[in-house]
């Protein structure tokens, strides 16, 4: 394949820019290759600055759950900005998309917006805190909660990849009270509560982890959380960042019948704008300056356009039956890729909308089954698709996308570059 055009502009982003990316993972150093430099994109399709076409499974990390470009939310967003585009005081699409949200999430009562999941869970955390007045945070390996500081502790994502279980730069202290426990192991969790369970202000879970590749909650394991976190007057968190309008229209908490105390939410609300969102019962978000003690703000919350583009994505996706639409697509999909991996050691893993192939023979149902995978035989696949014009996401632990965007034709060419992978 002809790239000529990337890794010219790659030799000139890495003498501005930190390994020429602003996030790591995107430089695809851990599948061996140099990063692609995007021209455009629209529906599934990407185009690189060579003119190369790739049918995109990562869609923004699960951004694009209407794929990209959709034209009802380019529409919004064209009517907004011409509006302006910040003004730091308040505007009535926050109440619009706060509303969509509360009447969606059974869980949340009042809802506050920020730009980033990372800063969605600092924020939830921070405030759960504040409300039990306890400091212990526990949390599953391989989830992935944001990079601030005290929750970068086995975490998921492109942390997965450093091989170590924190971040350089991150003082002990400041990780002192996080404790991470196997996912899917309740005795661990049982062993934690029974010696600190009156110290632990918050579980936070990625409900249906997809940070360390696609990994389901075994039955009962979210219950327990809830029961768990119930009986010590903890907190439970949901982090459905990527999960939230992912698995259903309210969320892995709908689909698995928990309630959680807090949620948060990102990616697929912004409708590919940096916005992100914490909310919850209402007692617990009265806590929030100018109600309550617990401090949290940000310039660009509930900016007008990102606003706009999540409100866009969220009436879309409640149009009837989308997401019964999706799933039956993704089902169909995922029989079909299952007989084609039959022969190769490789466990599909899914839940709804998203997958991912685990180059082991074993069941991935924790982190340190994720660990098994042989990542020579992942970058030589994603390599494989990548010259097929497919762009997986380029990680074993990260999860792929299917949006309602994907058509036949491109899934099954997915399904017969896989049947032709020898590595
Ligand atoms: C992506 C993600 C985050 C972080 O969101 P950013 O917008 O990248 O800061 C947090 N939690 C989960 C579960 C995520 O998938």
């Amino acid at each position: 394949m002809y790239r000529l055009k990337s890794k010219t502009a790659y030799k000139e982003a890495i003498q501005y820019i930190p390994g020429g990316v602003n996030s790591p993972v995107r430089a695809l150093r851990s599948v061996g290759e140099s990063p692609l430099f995007v021209k455009n994109a629209k529906g599934v399709v990407i185009t690189d600055v060579d003119d190369n076409l790739f049918t995109d499974y990562c869609l923004s990390w699960g951004v694009f759950i209407l794929g990209h470009r959709h034209p009802y939310v380019l529409k919004a967003v064209r009517r907004a900005i011409d509006k302006g585009t910040s003004y730091g005081i308040p505007s009535l699409p926050e109440t619009e998309l706060a509303k969509a949200i509360v009447q969606r999430f059974q869980s949340i009562e009042r809802v506050r917006f920020v730009s980033s999941g990372t800063e969605a869970v600092m924020s939830a955390i921070r405030l759960a805190r504040g409300f039990t007045e306890r400091d212990v945070i526990v949390k599953f390996d391989g989830c992935y909660h944001g990079h601030a500081d005290h929750l970068l502790v086995s975490a998921g994502s492109g942390v997965a990849l450093l091989g170590k279980s924190s971040s350089a730069g991150v003082p002990d202290a400041f990780t002192a009270h996080t404790v991470s426990i196997p996912f899917n192991d309740t005795a661990a969790l049982d062993r934690v509560f029974s010696q600190r369970g009156k110290d632990v202000a918050a579980v936070i879970v990625e409900p249906v982890p997809a940070n360390m590749g696609v990994v389901l909650p075994q039955n009962g394991f979210l219950q327990h959380l809830r029961d768990v976190t119930r009986r010590y007057g903890s907190l439970l968190i949901f982090d459905e960042v990527i999960t939230g309008l992912r698995l259903s229209d309210g969320g892995a908490q709908k689909r698995f019948c928990i309630t959680p105390d807090l949620t948060t939410l990102g990616k697929i609300i912004g409708g590919g704008f940096p916005a992100a969102a914490f909310g919850g019962r209402s007692d617990i978000m009265a806590l929030l300056a100018p109600d309550g003690p617990v401090y949290q703000a940000g310039t660009l919350s509930g900016n007008p356009v990102a606003m706009s583009a999540g409100i866009a994505t969220l009436q879309i996706l409640a149009q009837p039956d989308v997401y019964e639409k999706l799933e039956k697509k993704a089902i169909n999909f995922y029989n079909r890729l299952s007989e084609t991996i039959y022969d190769k050691n490789i466990t599909l893993n899914h839940a709804g909308s998203m997958f991912t192939l685990f180059f082991t023979k074993g069941e991935v149902n924790s982190f340190a089954d994720t660990q098994q995978c042989d990542r020579k035989r992942f970058a030589a696949f994603f390599r494989y698709m990548f010259n097929n014009h497919i762009y997986i996401s380029p990680s074993q632990f990260e999860a792929n996308f299917l949006s309602l965007a994907h058509k036949e034709n491109a899934l099954s060419r997915f399904l017969k570059s896989v049947k032709n992978f020898k590595g």
